[in-house]
């Protein structure tokens, strides 16, 4: 048991800006209700490793000093045990080295998507807006695994080098970023897209046209 003295240096120490600011999104993605019980997880890289969620708890109730603060090897260095799907973020950063954070939530839309029939696999929804393929861009499926399957992560492995997003068939989505932010907008933009893409079920629908696609891949890559 470390002395609160101890405890306060250090926290001071290890990234406490950053330890508030994922306490701060995790807050607000909770009451938002784009994450529920203690489903959801995110993570930030660090010098020397990474700061990521602690198992088992509520992202609207995170401690900045119990998040798992995890070596380059992945190992706990100081903190609560981390989420139980941290090989997730592991892999998503192994394949983007521009990869700053990472946020991975069970949000009710984009689960609703992925586990819809005949969707295609490697672009699960239309280029409905233009901001979803600015922040987005394509999305890949990755079929199901049971939760915890280190499959799952050699699933998503061949995919993070071309795409910052993918979506877990019956699971949901996975979202890099070069920032916390940059991560939580990207993921807040595919979960408003799922909404859209949901609603527009049965309607008759005008997505983008393969050109105006092209123009804005060209001009936001
Ligand atoms: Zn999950």
């Amino acid at each position: 048991m470390l002395s609160p003295l101890t405890e306060l240096r250090g926290w001071v120490t290890s990234n406490a800006s950053l330890r508030e600011a994922i306490c701060r999104l995790g807050a607000s993605l909770f009451q938002r209700g784009l994450t529920f019980g203690s489903s959801g997880n995110l993570s930030v890289r660090i010098e020397d490793g990474w700061l990521m969620t602690p198992t088992n708890v509520s992202l609207g109730e995170l401690d900045p000093a119990r998040l798992s603060r995890l070596d380059l090897e992945g190992r706990l260095v100081e903190g609560d045990a981390p989420t139980k799907e941290g090989f997730l973020h592991r892999v998503m950063y192994a394949g983007r080295p521009d990869a700053g954070a990472v946020v991975h939530l069970h949000s009710t839309h984009s689960v609703a998507v992925s586990c819809l029939a005949d969707v295609d696999p490697e672009d699960v929804l239309p280029p409905i807006t233009a901001y979803y393929i600015m922040r987005v861009g394509r999305l890949p499926l990755v079929p199901y695994f049971p939760p915890g399957d280190t499959r799952l992560a050699e699933a998503v492995r061949p995919l993070v080098g071309k795409h910052h997003a993918v979506l877990l068939a019956n699971h949901g989505p996975v979202v890099a970023g070069t920032s916390l932010s940059a991560a939580a907008g990207a993921m807040e933009e595919l979960e408003e897209t799922a909404r859209l893409f949901l609603l527009l079920q049965g309607h008759r629908t005008r997505p983008l046209t393969p050109s105006q696609v092209d123009e804005l891949r060209a001009k936001f890559r």
